[in-house]
Protein backbone atom coordinates (compact mmCIF):
# COMPACT_ATOMS: atom_id res chain seq x y z
CA UNK A 1 0.00 0.00 0.00
CA UNK A 2 2.15 3.01 -0.95
CA UNK A 3 1.23 6.43 0.04
CA UNK A 4 0.73 9.17 -2.72
CA UNK A 5 -0.71 12.46 -3.27
CA UNK A 6 -3.71 12.93 -5.71
CA UNK A 7 -3.17 15.53 -8.15
CA UNK A 8 -5.61 15.50 -10.61
CA UNK A 9 -9.48 14.07 -10.16
CA UNK A 10 -11.93 13.72 -13.88
CA UNK A 11 -14.61 11.81 -13.34
CA UNK A 12 -14.41 9.50 -10.28
CA UNK A 13 -10.94 8.57 -11.26
CA UNK A 14 -7.92 10.12 -9.11
CA UNK A 15 -4.30 10.32 -10.76
CA UNK A 16 -2.41 9.50 -7.61
CA UNK A 17 1.38 9.92 -7.84
CA UNK A 18 3.54 7.59 -5.48
CA UNK A 19 6.85 6.00 -5.86
CA UNK A 20 7.44 8.35 -9.05
CA UNK A 21 4.93 6.92 -10.65
CA UNK A 22 1.46 7.76 -11.55
CA UNK A 23 -1.89 5.56 -11.00
CA UNK A 24 -5.22 5.97 -12.22
CA UNK A 25 -7.22 5.08 -9.25
CA UNK A 26 -10.93 4.60 -8.52
CA UNK A 27 -11.66 5.15 -4.58
CA UNK A 28 -13.91 2.44 -4.10
CA UNK A 29 -15.01 2.00 -0.25
CA UNK A 30 -13.72 5.78 0.57
CA UNK A 31 -17.19 7.78 0.31
CA UNK A 32 -19.03 5.31 2.45
CA UNK A 33 -16.62 4.48 5.36
CA UNK A 34 -14.93 8.04 5.84
CA UNK A 35 -17.81 10.15 3.33
CA UNK A 36 -15.40 12.29 1.99
CA UNK A 37 -15.02 13.24 -1.62
CA UNK A 38 -11.12 12.68 -2.29
CA UNK A 39 -9.48 16.30 -3.62
CA UNK A 40 -6.61 17.04 -5.82
CA UNK A 41 -3.48 17.71 -2.58
CA UNK A 42 -5.02 14.88 -0.51
CA UNK A 43 -2.41 12.32 0.69
CA UNK A 44 -3.58 8.55 0.56
CA UNK A 45 -3.03 5.61 0.69
CA UNK A 46 -3.49 3.34 -2.72
CA UNK A 47 -3.50 -0.48 -3.46
CA UNK A 48 -2.03 -1.26 -6.89
CA UNK A 49 -4.62 -3.30 -9.06
CA UNK A 50 -2.37 -3.40 -12.12
CA UNK A 51 0.95 -2.45 -12.34
CA UNK A 52 1.85 -2.98 -15.90
CA UNK A 53 -1.31 -0.32 -16.31
CA UNK A 54 -0.76 1.89 -13.36
CA UNK A 55 -4.18 1.08 -12.25
CA UNK A 56 -5.15 1.33 -8.59
CA UNK A 57 -7.68 2.34 -5.86
CA UNK A 58 -7.85 4.93 -3.24
CA UNK A 59 -7.96 2.64 0.44
CA UNK A 60 -7.39 5.70 2.29
CA UNK A 61 -7.51 9.84 2.80
CA UNK A 62 -4.88 10.64 5.48
CA UNK A 63 -6.17 13.47 7.63
CA UNK A 64 -6.01 17.09 5.80
CA UNK A 65 -4.17 19.80 7.25
CA UNK A 66 -5.87 22.38 5.32
CA UNK A 67 -9.18 22.08 2.45
CA UNK A 68 -9.58 25.33 0.62
CA UNK A 69 -12.78 25.84 -0.86
CA UNK A 70 -12.02 27.57 -4.26
CA UNK A 71 -10.14 26.12 -5.90
CA UNK A 72 -10.99 22.83 -4.50
CA UNK A 73 -7.18 21.55 -3.07
CA UNK A 74 -6.59 19.91 0.45
CA UNK A 75 -3.07 20.64 2.09
CA UNK A 76 -1.62 23.87 0.11
CA UNK A 77 0.63 24.76 2.42
CA UNK A 78 1.43 28.34 0.44
CA UNK A 79 -0.53 30.98 -1.12
CA UNK A 80 1.53 33.36 -3.39
CA UNK A 81 -0.76 36.71 -3.25
CA UNK A 82 -0.39 38.74 -6.64
CA UNK A 83 -0.78 42.03 -6.70
CA UNK A 84 -0.51 43.86 -10.09
CA UNK A 85 1.26 47.50 -9.39
CA UNK A 86 -0.98 48.99 -12.27
CA UNK A 87 -3.87 48.36 -14.13
CA UNK A 88 -5.78 46.98 -12.15
CA UNK A 89 -5.42 48.99 -9.48
CA UNK A 90 -4.14 46.85 -6.18
CA UNK A 91 -6.95 46.14 -4.14
CA UNK A 92 -5.14 46.51 -1.04
CA UNK A 93 -8.00 45.31 1.79
CA UNK A 94 -8.26 42.01 -0.69
CA UNK A 95 -4.73 41.86 -0.31
CA UNK A 96 -4.82 41.86 3.88
CA UNK A 97 -8.08 40.17 3.73
CA UNK A 98 -5.78 37.33 2.27
CA UNK A 99 -2.84 37.40 4.58
CA UNK A 100 -5.29 37.23 7.22
CA UNK A 101 -6.56 33.90 6.55
CA UNK A 102 -3.33 32.58 5.49
CA UNK A 103 -2.09 33.75 8.91
CA UNK A 104 -5.42 32.18 9.96
CA UNK A 105 -4.97 28.74 8.45
CA UNK A 106 -1.02 28.84 8.88
CA UNK A 107 -0.26 28.69 5.33
CA UNK A 108 2.58 30.63 4.46
CA UNK A 109 1.89 33.66 2.51
CA UNK A 110 4.42 35.61 -0.10
CA UNK A 111 3.12 39.03 -1.81
CA UNK A 112 3.47 38.48 -5.66
CA UNK A 113 4.07 42.60 -7.16
CA UNK A 114 3.48 41.52 -10.53
CA UNK A 115 3.64 44.02 -13.90
CA UNK A 116 6.58 45.97 -12.37
CA UNK A 117 7.45 47.01 -16.18
CA UNK A 118 4.43 49.04 -15.79
CA UNK A 119 5.87 51.16 -13.27
CA UNK A 120 8.21 54.06 -13.95
CA UNK A 121 8.22 55.67 -11.08
CA UNK A 122 9.29 52.87 -8.69
CA UNK A 123 5.86 52.72 -6.65
CA UNK A 124 6.09 49.38 -6.03
CA UNK A 125 9.10 50.25 -3.36
CA UNK A 126 6.56 51.33 -1.08
CA UNK A 127 4.29 48.79 -0.80
CA UNK A 128 7.61 45.91 -1.06
CA UNK A 129 9.24 48.22 1.84
CA UNK A 130 5.66 48.50 4.06
CA UNK A 131 4.86 44.63 3.73
CA UNK A 132 8.19 43.38 4.38
CA UNK A 133 8.80 45.63 7.03
CA UNK A 134 5.81 44.03 8.55
CA UNK A 135 7.55 40.87 8.25
CA UNK A 136 5.66 38.98 4.44
CA UNK A 137 7.70 38.01 2.03
CA UNK A 138 7.89 39.91 -1.13
CA UNK A 139 8.88 39.22 -4.80
CA UNK A 140 8.30 41.68 -7.72
CA UNK A 141 7.68 40.44 -11.01
CA UNK A 142 6.84 40.58 -14.83
CA UNK A 143 5.44 38.40 -16.96
CA UNK A 144 6.78 40.61 -20.08
CA UNK A 145 10.47 41.11 -18.82
CA UNK A 146 10.23 37.65 -16.68
CA UNK A 147 11.81 39.43 -13.31
CA UNK A 148 11.73 38.15 -10.64
CA UNK A 149 10.87 34.79 -11.90
CA UNK A 150 13.94 32.96 -10.60
CA UNK A 151 12.86 34.39 -6.83
CA UNK A 152 9.80 33.43 -7.34
CA UNK A 153 10.13 29.70 -8.77
CA UNK A 154 12.62 29.40 -5.58
CA UNK A 155 9.91 29.86 -3.04
CA UNK A 156 7.98 27.52 -5.12
CA UNK A 157 10.29 24.40 -4.17
CA UNK A 158 9.07 21.83 -1.95
CA UNK A 159 5.45 23.29 -1.19
CA UNK A 160 2.06 23.25 -2.52
CA UNK A 161 1.35 26.82 -3.52
CA UNK A 162 -2.03 28.27 -4.60
CA UNK A 163 -2.29 31.61 -6.18
CA UNK A 164 -4.77 34.31 -5.23
CA UNK A 165 -6.09 37.47 -6.06
CA UNK A 166 -8.12 39.84 -8.11
CA UNK A 167 -8.93 39.30 -11.98
CA UNK A 168 -6.31 40.91 -14.66
CA UNK A 169 -2.92 40.95 -11.93
CA UNK A 170 -1.35 37.88 -14.01
CA UNK A 171 -1.92 34.92 -11.97
CA UNK A 172 -2.30 32.82 -15.49
CA UNK A 173 0.02 34.07 -17.30
CA UNK A 174 2.36 32.86 -14.34
CA UNK A 175 0.96 29.88 -14.13
CA UNK A 176 1.51 29.45 -17.68
CA UNK A 177 4.69 30.26 -17.67
CA UNK A 178 5.70 27.68 -14.40
CA UNK A 179 3.49 25.27 -16.11
CA UNK A 180 5.64 25.58 -19.35
CA UNK A 181 8.58 26.10 -18.14
CA UNK A 182 9.01 24.01 -14.72
CA UNK A 183 6.52 21.41 -14.88
CA UNK A 184 7.84 17.32 -14.93
CA UNK A 185 6.86 16.22 -17.84
CA UNK A 186 5.17 12.75 -17.20
CA UNK A 187 2.82 12.64 -20.41
CA UNK A 188 -0.09 10.90 -18.30
CA UNK A 189 -1.10 14.16 -17.28
CA UNK A 190 -2.39 17.04 -19.76
CA UNK A 191 -0.40 19.94 -18.38
CA UNK A 192 -1.94 22.63 -20.90
CA UNK A 193 -4.02 25.00 -18.77
CA UNK A 194 -7.94 24.96 -19.48
CA UNK A 195 -8.85 28.63 -18.69
CA UNK A 196 -12.87 28.87 -18.28
CA UNK A 197 -14.08 25.75 -20.21
CA UNK A 198 -15.17 23.99 -17.61
CA UNK A 199 -17.31 25.71 -14.81
CA UNK A 200 -17.13 23.07 -12.73
CA UNK A 201 -13.22 22.03 -12.95
CA UNK A 202 -11.24 20.01 -10.34
CA UNK A 203 -8.29 21.69 -9.61
CA UNK A 204 -5.54 19.65 -10.70
CA UNK A 205 -1.82 19.97 -9.00
CA UNK A 206 1.32 20.25 -11.17
CA UNK A 207 4.38 18.93 -10.19
CA UNK A 208 7.64 20.97 -10.19
CA UNK A 209 11.11 19.68 -11.81
CA UNK A 210 12.82 21.03 -8.53
CA UNK A 211 10.19 19.50 -6.17
CA UNK A 212 6.97 21.02 -5.36
CA UNK A 213 3.51 21.61 -6.96
CA UNK A 214 1.61 24.87 -7.80
CA UNK A 215 -2.44 24.58 -8.07
CA UNK A 216 -3.25 25.16 -11.60
CA UNK A 217 -6.74 27.08 -11.28
CA UNK A 218 -5.96 30.22 -9.33
CA UNK A 219 -8.56 31.37 -6.60
CA UNK A 220 -9.99 34.47 -4.53
CA UNK A 221 -10.50 36.84 -6.39
CA UNK A 222 -13.09 38.50 -3.98
CA UNK A 223 -12.88 37.06 -0.62
CA UNK A 224 -14.85 38.15 2.89
CA UNK A 225 -13.28 37.84 6.16
CA UNK A 226 -15.93 35.91 7.89
CA UNK A 227 -14.02 33.17 9.95
CA UNK A 228 -12.39 35.53 11.67
CA UNK A 229 -13.29 36.43 15.46
CA UNK A 230 -12.81 40.30 15.60
CA UNK A 231 -11.23 40.01 18.68
CA UNK A 232 -8.59 37.53 17.38
CA UNK A 233 -7.95 40.05 14.40
CA UNK A 234 -4.68 41.56 15.76
CA UNK A 235 -3.14 38.29 16.09
CA UNK A 236 -2.67 38.09 12.27
CA UNK A 237 -0.49 40.88 11.50
CA UNK A 238 2.84 40.05 12.45
CA UNK A 239 4.04 44.13 12.70
CA UNK A 240 1.19 44.18 16.01
CA UNK A 241 3.12 40.94 17.27
CA UNK A 242 5.62 43.14 19.41
CA UNK A 243 2.98 45.63 20.71
CA UNK A 244 -0.04 43.56 21.88
CA UNK A 245 1.08 42.71 25.32
CA UNK A 246 2.60 46.28 26.03
CA UNK A 247 -1.27 48.15 26.15
CA UNK A 248 -3.01 49.26 28.91
CA UNK A 249 -5.78 47.12 29.10
CA UNK A 250 -5.35 43.40 27.90
CA UNK A 251 -8.54 43.64 25.91
CA UNK A 252 -7.71 46.86 23.63
CA UNK A 253 -8.96 46.93 20.65
CA UNK A 254 -6.24 49.29 19.54
CA UNK A 255 -8.90 51.58 18.61
CA UNK A 256 -10.35 54.22 21.04
CA UNK A 257 -8.52 53.08 24.48
CA UNK A 258 -6.26 55.35 26.03
CA UNK A 259 -2.51 54.25 25.80
CA UNK A 260 -2.52 51.65 23.47
CA UNK A 261 1.27 50.36 22.49
CA UNK A 262 -0.36 49.75 18.55
CA UNK A 263 -1.41 53.73 17.97
CA UNK A 264 2.06 54.77 19.66
CA UNK A 265 4.01 52.46 17.11
CA UNK A 266 1.76 53.85 14.61
CA UNK A 267 2.77 57.61 15.59
CA UNK A 268 6.07 56.55 15.68
CA UNK A 269 6.01 55.33 11.98
CA UNK A 270 6.46 51.65 12.95
CA UNK A 271 3.43 50.47 12.38
CA UNK A 272 1.92 51.65 8.76
CA UNK A 273 -0.73 54.20 8.76
CA UNK A 274 -2.82 52.15 6.02
CA UNK A 275 -2.76 48.87 6.79
CA UNK A 276 -3.63 50.09 10.46
CA UNK A 277 -6.90 51.84 8.67
CA UNK A 278 -7.72 48.43 7.30
CA UNK A 279 -7.41 46.67 10.32
CA UNK A 280 -9.68 49.29 11.77
CA UNK A 281 -12.36 48.91 9.51
CA UNK A 282 -12.24 45.15 9.31
CA UNK A 283 -12.49 45.01 13.04
CA UNK A 284 -15.79 47.04 12.94
CA UNK A 285 -17.48 45.32 10.23
CA UNK A 286 -16.38 41.98 12.45
CA UNK A 287 -18.01 43.46 15.21
CA UNK A 288 -21.33 44.65 13.82
CA UNK A 289 -21.74 41.43 11.63
CA UNK A 290 -21.06 39.45 14.99
CA UNK A 291 -23.51 42.03 16.98
CA UNK A 292 -25.86 41.18 14.39
CA UNK A 293 -25.96 37.30 13.58
CA UNK A 294 -26.47 37.37 17.65
CA UNK A 295 -29.54 40.05 17.46
CA UNK A 296 -30.99 37.83 15.14
CA UNK A 297 -30.62 34.44 16.89
CA UNK A 298 -32.18 36.19 19.64
CA UNK A 299 -35.14 37.17 17.18
CA UNK A 300 -35.82 33.42 16.39
CA UNK A 301 -35.75 31.92 19.46
P1 LIG B 1 -5.41 36.85 -14.15
O1 LIG B 1 -6.82 37.29 -14.30
O2 LIG B 1 -4.86 37.24 -12.82
O3 LIG B 1 -5.20 35.40 -14.44
O4 LIG B 1 -4.55 37.70 -15.21
P2 LIG B 1 -3.98 37.28 -16.64
O5 LIG B 1 -2.82 36.36 -16.51
O6 LIG B 1 -5.11 36.82 -17.50
O7 LIG B 1 -3.41 38.68 -17.17
C1 LIG B 1 -4.25 39.81 -17.41
C2 LIG B 1 -3.58 40.69 -18.44
O8 LIG B 1 -2.39 41.27 -17.93
C3 LIG B 1 -3.16 39.95 -19.70
O9 LIG B 1 -3.45 40.78 -20.81
C4 LIG B 1 -1.67 39.76 -19.55
O10 LIG B 1 -1.00 39.70 -20.77
C5 LIG B 1 -1.28 41.00 -18.78
N1 LIG B 1 -0.08 40.81 -17.95
C6 LIG B 1 0.18 39.76 -17.12
N2 LIG B 1 1.36 39.95 -16.49
C7 LIG B 1 1.86 41.13 -16.93
C8 LIG B 1 3.05 41.87 -16.64
O11 LIG B 1 3.92 41.47 -15.83
N3 LIG B 1 3.21 43.07 -17.28
C9 LIG B 1 2.29 43.54 -18.16
N4 LIG B 1 2.53 44.71 -18.74
N5 LIG B 1 1.16 42.86 -18.46
C10 LIG B 1 0.94 41.67 -17.86
ZN1 LIG C 1 -3.88 48.65 22.10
Amino acid sequence: MPDGTIIKGIGGFYYVKADEKIYECKARGIFRKDAVTPLSGDSVKISVINEEKKLGNIDEILTRSIELVRPAVANVNQIVIVIAIKSPQPDMALLDKLLITAGLKDIDAVICINKIDLDDENEFDKISEIYSKAGYKVILTSSKTNHGFEDLLKILEGKITAFAGQSGVGKSTILNFITQSMAMQTGEVSRKLERGKHTTRHAELIELKNGGYVVDTPGFSSYELDEVEFDHLELYYPEFSNYLNKCRFTWCSHISEPECAIKEALGNGDIDKSRYDRYVQFYTDLKSNKEYRSKDAKVKK
